[in-house]
Parts: structure tokens; sequence; C-alpha cells
């Protein structure tokens, strides 16, 4: 006997793992994707995303971030797949208090997860592939490491359909009903009914809800990948962070070589608004040339190298970087989740199992993801500026 019809629309990495914990639940679902799950034009096409527990001392992401480490790795097994490796983060501070690190730390520890200065002259001994030249203070956080985005998006969604949840690759182009919703209609013309609905949809979501265009908006990001020499692959390079704030960008990044498909460099900032289906999905040969300059600084072996591949992906910021989980705009029967803000990927279980949570026994969503929040500024803020 099923519990009630649910409809979950996009199936990125938040949608895809509440279809899949709430069919398992015994709710009939229907998973709803304008392109594919982990399409490359959405948040969760990306070949590789990174899965940290620093959070800058955030306790409801940290122990986010803690239980969907469990849940990755259980379901790992359970699917008998590896989808997270793990490499080990080095965090690199410019010029600045490393208030990153140091408030991340006793929240970390608390749940067991160890993040320690590593004196700089140790890390230069470590990693000679680096040129620490600007670098003031380096933290190591050993559990650490890259999920493969877009196929772990395709497995979850294919075990959703095994767990017998039905997925229909449409558009919804309408929510109808006053108050409560009453059924979607797609693009081919079908109506779709349920019980209750749950809108997972990225950087389109103002699509179906304009409403929300104040305090939602996407940004662009460019992703490169530079053919790496030796010893720029894991284990002789872990993922690395920087933090230089009196740059445009907060925050650069990368991930060692990994499946031959290049040193990934990339960078967090929401300057560049983006029509996530009609804007090009071309680098800039000014933003690359800046990358490139910025690689082969720190990366002296990297100058020069050749760039092999690259993306343009998609944010889906809300005003004050952080995740919104509530009810939707106007009806009583809808869940919203978004503001994913370039850090959600990694959340996708432990987004899935709160959302069950929710529809089975009513376990309210964090306060500080209500969207009533972003009523009250208009200040944009990312989730990496701790104060
Ligand atoms: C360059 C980059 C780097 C990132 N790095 C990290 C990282 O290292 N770690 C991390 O945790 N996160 C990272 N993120 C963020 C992460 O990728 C996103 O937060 C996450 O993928 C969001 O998942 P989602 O399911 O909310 O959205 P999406 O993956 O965008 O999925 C939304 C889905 O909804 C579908 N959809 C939308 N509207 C409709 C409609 N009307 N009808 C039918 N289907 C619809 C779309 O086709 C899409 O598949 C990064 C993001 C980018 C862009």
């Amino acid at each position: 006997m099923w519990k009630r019809k649910i409809i979950v629309i996009g199936a990125g990495a938040w949608g895809g793992w509440s279809a899949y914990l709430l069919q398992k639940a015994g709710y009939q679902v229907t998973l709803v994707d304008q392109y594919g799950p982990g399409n490359k034009l959405s948040g969760s096409g990306g070949k590789t995303r990174i899965i940290r527990m620093a959070y800058g001392g955030d306790p409801d992401y940290t122990r986010m971030t803690h239980r969907s480490f469990e849940l990755w790795q259980e379901h790992e097994q359970f699917w008998n797949d590896k989808l997270y490796h793990e490499t080990g983060a080095l965090w690199m501070f410019g010029d600045t208090e490393p208030l990153y690190a140091t408030k991340s730390k006793p929240v970390m520890e608390s749940l067991g997860y160890p993040l320690d200065e590593i004196p700089l002259e140790k890390a230069s001994q470590k990693y000679g592939q680096i040129n620490f030249e600007g670098i003031t203070k380096t933290y190591w956080e050993p559990k650490c490491g890259y999920l493969e985005a877009a196929r772990a998006t395709q497995v979850v969604a294919g075990q959703f359909q095994k767990t017998g949840g039905t997925f229909l690759e449409e558009r919804i182009m309408g929510v109808w009903g006053e108050n409560q919703i009453d059924s979607l209609t797609t693009e081919s013309g079908i109506e779709l009914k349920a019980d209750q609905y749950i809108f997972a949809c990225g950087p389109w979501v103002t699509n179906l809800f304009p409403q929300l265009k104040p305090y939602i908006f996407a940004s662009r990001q460019e992703v490169y990948y530079f053919r790496a020499p030796d010893k720029h692959q894991a284990p002789d390079l872990p993922i690395w962070i920087e933090f230089q704030p009196e740059q445009d960008e907060l925050m650069r990044y990368g991930i060692p070589d990994h499946f031959d498909s290049g040193f990934k460099v990339a960078y967090d900032e929401r300057n560049v608004p983006i029509n996530p289906d009609k804007d090009s999905r071309e680098v800039t040969a000014e933003k690359l040339l800046e990358i490139s300059k910025v690689v082969a600084h720190r990366f002296p072996a990297l100058r020069d190298a050749e760039l092999i591949d690259h993306r343009i992906c998609v944010y889906e910021n809300s005003l004050d970087g952080e995740f919104i989980m509530d009810q939707t705009p106007g009806y009583s029967n809808g869940i919203l989740l978004g503001g994913s803000s370039g850090h959600g990927f990694k959340m996708g279980p432990a987004i899935g199992e709160m959302v069950k949570d929710n529809i089975d026994s009513g376990v309210q969503f964090p306060v500080a993801f209500k969207l009533e929040r972003l009523f009250q500024s208009d200040a944009v803020k990312s989730q990496y500026e701790v104060d």
C-alpha cells in the first residue's frame, strides 16, 4: 500500500536523493527532469564536486556534511559503486586571518573530524609542486575528497527507478491551484497530479516561481582542466583551497588530475549573471588568462600547461549564500529546495533525508533555511565569508 503520491521536479543531487529516499520509504514517487539527471547544464552536471567538513563553524552544514558522508559511503557499499575519492584538503590562506579554518576546527572536532594547522615550512617540504609565496597559514583536512558528480547523480536516479520510482524526461511549464497545488503541466501537455510536490529546480527555479527573482539568482562559473605533469595527481597532491580576500574571487580551489581528465582549477564568485538555457558555455579569454597566471604562480610546473577541457557551470545563489528548504510560496503542499549557492552537491543525501523526515514525520527544516529571512535584506554574501 503506497503512502502518498509525490512528484519531484528536478533530478539533480537534491531532487534525485529526495526522490530516491522517499520512494524507498514507501511513497509513490515520480521524478521529472527537463534534460535528465546530472545533465551538463545543471549544477550537478560537473565531473567532480568536493565534499569537505570545514564549514566555517556553521553547525547545520557541518552536521549535514557529516550525515552526507555517512549516506554516500553507506550507499556506495549498498550499490557496490565507488563515487567518492579521498584526497585530503590543503587549506591555504593569504594575507588574512584564517578564520574559515579556526572557526571550523572546534565544530568539526566535536564530530570527530580533524583540521590541523601545518607549519608552512612542513607544507612546502611535503608539496614541492606548490609555490607558497603569499601564503601565511596552511591547514590540513584529511577527511576530504571529491564525488563523481554527474555520474553519481545518474546512479541515484537509476537506483530510484530500480526501487520502483517513475522517471519522466519532461519540462514542467505550469503549476496550477490555489493555496494547494492541484496539478502541473508539462511542455508536451501532460497533466501531472500528486498529493505533494517538491521543487528542486536549481537555477531554473525562478521560471516556475518568478516571485523569487529578488532572492535567487544564477551566476556563471568557469572551470578549467589543464594537462597535468607527473606528481600533480592524487595522492601526490590533495585538493587545495586558497583564500585571498583582497582578490576579486574570495576563494580559488582545485582538484589534482583525476581520471586523466586534467588538473581542475576553479574559483568562487557570484558576479556574472547567466541564463542557464540560453547563455554561452564557452570560456572567456580574459578569465582563462587570469586563471592561467594564478596557476602558473602557485603550480610552476603548470606554466604554459595546455587547457584540455573546460566547463561553464551555474551557481543557483540565494542572496546570503545559504540554503533554502521551505514551503513553496503560495502553496501548502509544495516544498522548495534551493539556494545551494555553489556548495550543495555534497549535501544531496542529507537534504533528501531531511525532506523524507519532514514528509514522513513532520521534522521541521532548520530555521536558518527559511525563505522569509531573505525578505529582510538584499545584501549578497558568500557562504565562505565568516565574521
Ligand atoms: C562550478 C561549480 C562548482 C561546484 N563545486 C561544488 C563542490 O565542490 N561541492 C559541492 O558540494 N557543491 C559544489 N557546487 C554546487 C553544486 O553543484 C550544486 O549546489 C548542486 O549540484 C545543486 O543541485 P540541485 O539538485 O539543487 O540543482 P541542479 O543540479 O541544477 O538540478 C536541477 C535540475 O532541475 C531540472 N529542472 C529545472 N527546472 C525544471 C522544470 N521546469 N521541469 C523539469 N526539470 C527542471 C534541471 O534540468 C536540473 O537537472 C558547484 C557548482 C558549480 C557550478
